[in-house]
């Protein structure tokens, strides 16, 4: 029997109205959300993605705003804005899109950000609060998987998962979230002997890697869920006639455009699992869900205590 496939778009849709109530409670009490985005150079992919974060905020009534420095500034410029940032009131989110060029410490840029506005979750005291399982932003992609899981009725209470993947920003919060709500964690990376073995364990996977359709249906259990964080995207015709050789649509697409986006998972995948997200249109839509509601969170604990019409913190 072929998965359930798990609708990104339609569980961010259901975000979205949720978020819009908390929206307008904000809005009564004088507060409207505020992001800001910080892209550096001209990257065509971090400007993809900048563009529908700040899409996002326009269709919820956030406020948002670009900050698109020079791709040869320095990590003392880029702190410059950041301090700038961290000091606006109507700033609640600060949200610098990486990759950043070469020249720039990431890390200390990244550290620079006001924990209290730091919506993608990435400063080390919202880390460490996520470590010791206490309230804080908690990064977006990580947040978004664990939303479609919960919003699925997927049991991950003693459930095995594993996590694909080791990165400060999927795989580690990832892990953390899935040990928090009881599952039995497993983390895999580049080292890990026996993968399909280990994979196919569990009762939930997670792959995070990277690496187009590298996770095929040998590797999983039958029934098993599977969330597929990965996005590649193919541009090798030999490439994608053997991934999509039985997917008649995507290869029409790859033939029509010359490219086409692939997860980490084999799209046969689909006919052995019990649940699987698509790629596209699974994680993606909401990882910027959870942007959204980061930064209406950030904008109700920073500023909600202090409006003229207190607003609930939880
Ligand atoms: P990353 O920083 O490159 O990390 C990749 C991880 O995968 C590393 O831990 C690496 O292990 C592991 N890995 C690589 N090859 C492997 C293999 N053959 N077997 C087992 N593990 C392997 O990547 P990332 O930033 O976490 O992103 C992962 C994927 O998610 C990418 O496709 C990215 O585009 C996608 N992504 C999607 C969204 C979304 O919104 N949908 C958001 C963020 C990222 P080592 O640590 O040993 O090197």
């Amino acid at each position: 029997m072929p998965a359930q496939v798990l609708n990104g778009n339609a569980i961010r849709d259901q975000i979205y109205a949720e978020l819009k109530s908390e929206i307008d409670t904000l809005g009564a009490a004088g507060i409207r959300p505020g992001l800001a985005a910080v892209l550096v150079g001209d990257n065509p992919a971090s400007h993809l993605y900048v563009n529908s974060k700040v899409a996002a905020c326009g269709k919820l009534g956030l406020f948002s705003e670009m900050i698109r420095p020079d791709a040869s500034l320095s990590t003392a410029e880029l702190l410059a804005v950041v301090d700038g940032l961290n000091r606006r009131d109507d700033i609640d989110g600060i949200l610098v899109q990486l990759p950043l060029p070469r020249q720039v410490d990431a890390k200390r840029v990244l550290e620079a950000v006001d924990p209290a506005k730091d919506v993608d979750g990435f400063h080390p005291v919202s880390v460490g609060r996520l470590v010791a399982g206490r309230p804080g932003l908690v990064a977006c992609t990580p947040a978004g998987c664990m939303e479609i899981l919960r919003r699925s009725g997927i049991t991950v209470e003693g459930a095995n998962a594993v996590v694909m993947g080791r990165s400060d920003i999927v795989g580690k919060p990832m892990a953390l979230l899935l040990m928090h709500a009881h599952a039995t964690v497993t983390i895999c990376h580049s080292k890990t002997r026996n993968l399909p073995e280990v994979i196919r364990r569990a009762d939930i996977v997670v792959a995070a890697m990277g690496k187009a359709a590298m996770v095929t249906t040998d590797f999983i259990r039958p029934g098993a869920t599977v969330i597929d964080v990965g996005q590649n995207v193919i541009t090798d015709a030999a490439q994608a006639e053997s991934i999509f050789a039985r997917h008649a649509k995507k290869l029409e697409e790859f033939r029509a455009k010359g490219k086409v986006l692939v997860g980490d998972v084999h799209p046969d995948v689909a006919e052995v699992a019990g649940a699987i997200t698509p790629v596209p249109g699974g994680v993606g839509p909401l990882t910027i869900a959870m942007l959204m509601s980061n930064t209406v969170r950030a904008a109700r604990l920073r500023r909600g205590a202090r409006a003229a019409k207190p607003v609930a913190a939880s």
